[in-house]
């Protein structure tokens, strides 16, 4: 359906727990091991039965990091079990990605994005608060092995963190049938607000001229490719170029809250209505045409993580 502002809204991103295996610098408070409120499978597909009857086509499964709980298969398959939903992805930093590629595939799991911000063993290290990088390249292979092809690969730079290892991501979409795609920084935490560490779209562009702009299907994300890449580098840039008049989607939060927009702290509690589907369909269309018009990032710092509200 559509918002007040005439966006049709169709993808819906569950986070499905706030804890996470990881703890990188940039992503929220240090409470990736907090547990909050997580529903059962169950109850996420009843809430997102009653949104694909709103209009929901495309659901993407995040965290948090999603791999920590071990129903994710079944969420999975209840999901995509929904009529209307026609594709159900998952956002994960694939640390367990191994053992879980092939289920998560036969459960109806149509694609996965995979955070790695460093190629680098030492800097990926530093960044997450792990020494699992090897794991993170298995749970690729195990991705591809298991048919979740085309992997997407998501990074953040930061300049002087991690930035000098862009041409080795890049090298990863130019040998591989990978997209590797560069986040900018959002102000999700202290080192988040660091403007000084933003890598832009644009600064990355005039640093690799040889990269060529693609078409591509995709509104959020700007394609390009160097001669002979198998992959594609895309730019995600929600800061410098504020995307939030194309936005499509919606957000439901580990304990059954709904999220309109990343970049607003307002949040919805549809779980009063969840016995009753035709008024939790009532209610879930009220908070889809309250949407907002766009994120606040430019005022100010976000209350919660990223690991919170589910990247
Ligand atoms: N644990 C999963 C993962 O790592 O993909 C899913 C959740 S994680 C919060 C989702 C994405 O949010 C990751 O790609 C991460 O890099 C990104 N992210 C976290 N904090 C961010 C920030 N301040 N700015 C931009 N992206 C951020």
């Amino acid at each position: 359906m559509k918002d007040s502002f005439g966006r049709e809204i169709s993808y819906l991103r569950i986070s499905i727990t706030q804890r996470c295996n990881l703890n990188c610098v940039y992503c929220g408070k240090d409470d990736c091991a907090k547990k909050a409120e997580e529903l059962s499978p169950e109850a996420y597909y009843k809430i997102a039965k009653a949104f694909a009857k709103c209009g929901i086509t495309k659901v993407r499964i995040t965290g948090g990091e999603p791999l920590v709980r071990a129903d994710v298969p079944e969420i999975v398959r209840l999901i995509a079990s929904i009529e209307g939903i026609e594709t159900v992805a998952l956002t994960t930093n694939a640390v367990y990605l191994k053992q879980y590629a092939k289920r998560l595939k036969d459960a109806g799991l149509t694609g996965v994005n995979i955070s790695l911000d460093s190629t680098d063993g030492s800097t990926y290290r530093h960044l997450t608060g792990a020494d699992v990088l090897h794991k993170v390249f298995a749970g690729i292979e195990a991705a591809e092995a298991a048919g979740l092809a085309p992997v997407k690969i998501n990074a953040v730079l930061m300049k002087g963190v991690n930035a000098d290892g862009a041409e080795a991501m890049i090298r990863l979409a130019k040998e591989k049938p990978i997209d590797v795609r560069f986040i900018e920084l959002m102000p999700f935490s202290e080192k988040g607000e660091n403007e000084a560490l933003r890598v832009t779209g644009d600064e990355l562009l005039a640093k690799f001229p040889f990269l060529q702009p693609v078409e591509s299907e995709e509104g959020t994300a700007r394609y390009y490719q160097g001669d002979g890449f198998l992959g594609r580098v895309g730019f995600i840039n929600p800061v410098s170029r504020k995307f939030c008049s194309e936005c499509n989607r919606i957000r439901l939060l580990c304990d059954g809250k709904i999220k309109p927009c990343l970049g607003q702290e307002k949040t919805f509690d549809v779980l009063p209505f969840f016995h009753d589907e035709q008024r939790l369909c009532e209610e879930i269309k009220k908070i889809i045409f309250q949407k907002p018009a766009g994120h606040n990032f430019e005022l100010k710092r976000q209350m919660h993580g990223l690991n919170q509200t589910g990247g």
